[in-house]
């Protein structure tokens, strides 16, 4: 059994469809461990995506973060972290593939519509970032 942290983003909170892509995990059998809506100042963005603080798309990233509110979830399934980065698709929309949410969501390479960990050392970040351990009620 594995964690992993999802999040809609701005863009898709944007386009109403963050029950679409609720729905779309819990269809493919993942259990909501902590759901919650928020908004991200430019600085908790720019620590959230820290390890990407050297690239050159990291400002607009940012900004683009906490340019409105996003849906912030733990998600638990067995191999959640790979499973979840499938159902996602490439970074880019215009890559990803047929049926995956950011083909069907995503608008381009910054706005793609979902965040999911992508790996177990990320999941370790990022979870805790956005909840305690009491907020998860697994
Ligand atoms: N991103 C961007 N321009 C790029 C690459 C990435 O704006 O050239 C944004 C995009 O929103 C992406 C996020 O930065 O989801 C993190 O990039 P990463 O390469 O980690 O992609 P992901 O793991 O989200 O697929
Ligand atoms: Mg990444």
């Amino acid at each position: 059994m594995e964690r992993t942290l999802v999040l809609v983003k701005p863009d898709a909170v944007r386009k109403n469809v963050s029950g679409k892509i609720i729905s779309r995990f819990e269809e493919e059998g993942f259990r909501i461990v902590a759901l919650k809506k928020l908004k991200l100042t430019k600085e908790q963005a720019g620590r959230f995506y820290i390890v990407h603080k050297e690239r050159s798309f990291y400002d607009e990233l940012c900004e683009f973060m906490s340019s409105g509110p996003i849906v912030a979830m733990v998600l638990e399934g067995e191999n959640a972290i790979s499973r979840v980065r499938q159902i996602l698709g490439a970074t880019d929309p215009a890559k990803a593939e047929e049926g995956t949410l950011r083909k069907l969501y995503g608008s381009n390479m910054g706005e793609n519509a979902v965040h999911g960990s992508d790996s177990v050392e990320s999941a370790n970040y990022e979870i805790p970032f956005f909840f305690s351990g009491l907020e998860l009620v697994g």
